[in-house]
């Protein structure tokens, strides 16, 4: 027998935005639900076995400890060094990043979540329906492992990654044709690699660049980008399909046991390694982006642009996986960030709709900077808190200001 409820704030997605939006709003007195489809906290950044938060730090030519963004963000780095002090903040290249284990990650959300008495999870519960009267959003309904439940909330947040909830909700959005469209990843970790080698992230993608111009993979696999872990003999493999390849697990998965076979015989670091582990599915870098009250363009970050309802700031290039070139980046001028308005999180159209996380109102370059995981965390708390804000006082915070 389903169940109906009614809550302040429904929160679709547990990803790192949704955990953060979710928080924001309890600690706000809000009731708050956070429902996901999976059996964790922390979507892609705890199922992808991604090695860096980004987005947390001013880039520039000194290196700034403090997070650029304070609140949420800064309490979750916090802990994470409580946890594992050897995890500090290093520079790659022009940006700083901070390395983490998604264990410790999945173990701050879990106790952030467990001291909040005013949230409650729901896990392997998708929202499958959102119904509206008028401009407002008035019931969510739920799958959860078969039983159906209705949420009727005061305002929903769409951390959902592809701006699903909103979607449901009848609200424009925007999505890439497939041949524009962010390469999507899958990452392979392995164990076992005899290490030494300091030119292995050069020499990997070189020798499968050679496979895939010799037809002995689809040529996509020019793309990989290889990576060494913390720990010794430890790597990553991070393969970027396109979104025209398959997206089975057990097709990717076969072909990164035939490109391990492959570089086994090219590269003796690789001769006894094996796969320890790989992301839960292939995940988008790119899906839908419900339009908002304002979209952020690549002018905006290049130039560094300030709003009078900025409500997060960001620092990352705009980092590009375009499908025929691989890796593109765009550097902001060094020491500078821009803004992220209130308005690309406000649905258009929709009062009480917010989106946090990868799926705010931004065009397909301007994705490429804010989809970083640093960034979506202080995009979840600034929806939770304006959420709340709106429940008590009948409008955004920043509602007016450009
Ligand atoms: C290959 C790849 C590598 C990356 N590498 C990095 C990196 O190194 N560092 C970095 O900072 N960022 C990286 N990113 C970007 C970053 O991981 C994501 O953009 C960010 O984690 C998105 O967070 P989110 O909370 O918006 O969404 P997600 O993490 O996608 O979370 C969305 C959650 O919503 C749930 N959900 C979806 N629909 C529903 C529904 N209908 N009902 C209930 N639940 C639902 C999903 O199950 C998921 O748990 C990478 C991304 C990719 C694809």
């Amino acid at each position: 027998m389903g169940k109906e409820k009614k809550c302040d704030v429904l929160v679709v997605g547990a990803g790192v935005s949704g955990v953060a939006a979710a928080v924001a709003a309890a600690r706000s007195g809000m009731r708050t639900m956070l429902v996901e489809k999976d059996s964790f906290l922390g979507g892609t950044g705890y199922s992808g076995l991604l090695q860096h938060i980004c987005g947390l730090y001013l880039n520039g030519k000194t290196m700034q400890e403090e997070t650029l963004n304070d609140g949420i963000v800064r309490e979750i780095v916090s802990r994470l060094y409580q946890l594992s002090p050897r995890n500090k903040i290093k520079k790659i290249g022009q940006v700083y990043v901070l390395p983490y284990s998604r264990e410790y990650l999945a173990s701050v959300f879990n106790s952030m979540c467990r001291a909040e008495d005013k949230l409650t999870i729901m896990f392997n519960a998708a929202a499958v329906s959102v119904n509206k009267v008028g401009d407002k959003v008035v019931e969510v309904g739920l799958d959860q492992s078969g039983t159906a439940h209705k949420i009727f909330p005061r305002v929903l947040i769409d951390c959902s990654g592809d701006g699903e909830a909103a979607f449901m909700a009848g609200a424009d959005y925007k999505l890439s044709p497939a041949s524009k469209r962010q390469l999507a990843g899958f990452i392979i970790h392995l164990k076992g690699l005899n290490t030494g080698d300091e030119t292995l992230p050069v020499k990997v993608p070189y020798y499968l660049s050679k496979a895939a111009s010799a037809k002995l993979f689809p040529s996509y696999i020019r793309f990989t980008v290889f990576s060494f872990g913390e720990a010794p003999g430890e790597g990553f493999l991070k393969i970027n399909p396109g979104h025209e390849n398959s997206r089975s697990i057990r097709v990717i998965s076969n072909r990164a046991e035939n490109m391990l076979r492959y570089l086994s015989e090219k590269l003796p670091s690789f001769r006894d390694a094996y796969i320890d582990g790989a992301s839960l599915r292939v995940m988008d870098r790119e899906g839908r982006r419900p339009i908002g009250e304002y979209t952020l363009t690549e002018d905006d970050i290049l130039n560094a642009g300030k709003f009078d309802d900025g409500v997060v700031k960001n620092s990352w290039p705009i980092e590009l996986w375009d499908r025929k070139k691989g890796t593109l980046y765009k550097y902001l001028k060094d020491g500078e960030y821009y803004e992220i308005p209130f308005r690309c999180l406000k649905v258009k159209g929709i009062s009480n709709l917010l989106c946090a996380g990868r799926c705010i109102s931004v065009s397909h370059e301007a994705l490429g900077s804010t989809r970083v995981m640093g960034t979506c965390m202080s995009l979840g708390e600034q929806a939770g808190l304006a959420s709340a804000y709106y429940i008590e006082n009948g409008r955004y915070p920043h509602e007016g200001r450009k």
